[in-house]
């Protein structure tokens, strides 16, 4: 019997560039100037914050993720991740707004034609249009076989009807990427879906629900309808048929974006809560001098830098092509989402009942933690992909 083994990072351990560096410390302070203050705020309204999408769209940290050919600043994925990573210590629904609009691309740059690319992605890179990721429906979350919605060719056109659920920013985009049906009698039930841009002026798209959330609240989660919705062929994003391998593929580049903000959020309860620990007296101290507290804030410093460096490397080796690929992605999003919900939770217990209470931020963020062990596949379903590359190497 072959041997089981893990697969040793080919790419070498992770040094930032000069630039990354200085991306990240650019996003870093405009985090703390600009988004922290508001950070609150837009959790208690519940309301897509504009603002922040303007400002990141203005800084050009929309940019990020885009080839400078469409406008974009050309950032691999670990500069992504590191913007990512440091809007979500203050907020994670501005996270978001990057997160998803890399997402949301990601079909259209490993899919799209050179015609298709130049016609949306500029729009994208400058921010001035948003694009949100349609696969979720109500009866197919971790699996996708459930799809229902259908396109159907007409002419030169598809005719899609159905309805799309969770889906992150689908009332605020102008374009949304919907996996539907186009081949229901399939020999492989991997050829069923096709991915298509979907303009969502057209006539026949709604959104006919936003949910009521426990975290993210700023970003708007909303169902869509498609009622006769007629996109031109030239809408479709790679072969017929190819939906599913494109979903695949883009949660191989996008899942570690959620790892970076799992990391932010983990980082960010844990300054929130060390800093707490230096100024609460009790028992006629600080409570940092009581070492039951010190063992855990070094327990929750240890898990968030832990994540960070699995994401870093995780990136690294994405980026560089790993035949691996869908293994670091699932890795890094399972041990950052579950480093957030723990480091998160022990930041409340830190603050006592002050951590309970919204006067400070550990409440929300762990609220908001949550979210990253359930979307772009649960963390049972990362588990899944992980067990599978690993057990595949022993036959
Ligand atoms: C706020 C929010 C934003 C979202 N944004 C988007 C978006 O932008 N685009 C989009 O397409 N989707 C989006 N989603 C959908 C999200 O990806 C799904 O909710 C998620 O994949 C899980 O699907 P489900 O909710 O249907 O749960 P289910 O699949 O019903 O799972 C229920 C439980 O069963 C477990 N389970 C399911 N299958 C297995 C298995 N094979 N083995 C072990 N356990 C299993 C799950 O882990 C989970 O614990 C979003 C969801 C939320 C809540």
């Amino acid at each position: 019997m072959a041997p089981v083994t893990t697969q040793l990072p080919v790419h070498g351990s992770v040094r930032l560039s000069e630039e990354q560096i200085l991306l990240r410390d650019a996003v870093r302070v405009l985090a703390d100037e600009q988004i922290a203050p508001r950070a609150a705020e837009i959790d208690r309204a519940a309301e897509w914050p504009e603002d922040v999408r303007r400002l990141l769209a203005d800084h050009d940290i929309l940019a990020i993720p885009f080839a400078e050919q469409h406008g974009g600043l050309g950032g691999d994925l670990l500069t992504l991740c590191l913007a990512i990573e440091q809007i979500s210590r203050h907020c994670a629904t501005s996270g978001l707004i990057l997160a998803v609009q890399a997402l949301g691309a990601i079909p259209i740059q490993v899919a799209g034609t050179p015609e298709q690319q130049d016609r949306w992605l500029p729009g994208l890179a400058s921010g001035d249009k948003l694009i949100a990721f349609g696969l979720t429906e109500a009866d197919a979350g971790s699996d996708p076989s459930g799809i229902r919605t259908r396109a159907v060719r007409d002419g030169g056109d598809y005719v899609i009807d159905g309805s799309k659920r969770f889906i992150s920013h689908g009332s605020v985009a102008e374009y949304v990427v919907v996996f539907a049906v186009t081949n229901p009698d399939a020999e492989k039930p991997s050829r069923r879906l096709s991915a298509i841009l979907v303009e969502t002026d057209r006539p026949g798209f709604r959104v006919t629900r936003l949910e009521h959330k426990m975290g993210i609240r700023g970003s708007p989660t909303a169902e869509l309808a498609f009622d006769g919705v007629r996109v031109p062929v030239g809408n479709r994003l790679g072969e017929e048929g190819h939906g599913f391998p494109i979903a695949m593929q883009t949660f191989e580049r996008s899942r570690p974006g959620i790892a970076a903000q799992a990391v932010g959020i983990a980082q960010g309860a844990l300054e929130v809560a060390a800093r707490y620990a230096t100024e609460r007296r009790q028992f006629g101290k600080p409570i940092g001098e009581l070492q039951m507290v010190q063992a855990m804030l070094a327990d929750m410093d240890a898990s968030t830098e832990a994540a960070r460096q699995l994401l870093y490397t995780a990136c690294v080796e994405i980026e560089a092509g790993s035949p691996d690929a869908a293994r670091w992605a699932a890795i890094a999003k399972l041990v950052a989402g579950d480093a957030a919900m723990r480091v998160t939770t022990d930041a409340v217990q830190v603050l006592g009942g002050y951590g309970y209470i919204d006067d400070y931020p550990v409440e929300r963020m762990m609220r908001d933690a949550k979210i990253t062990q359930l979307y772009e596949g649960t963390q049972q379903i990362q588990r899944l992909i992980v067990a599978r590359a690993l057990l595949a190497r022993g036959s």
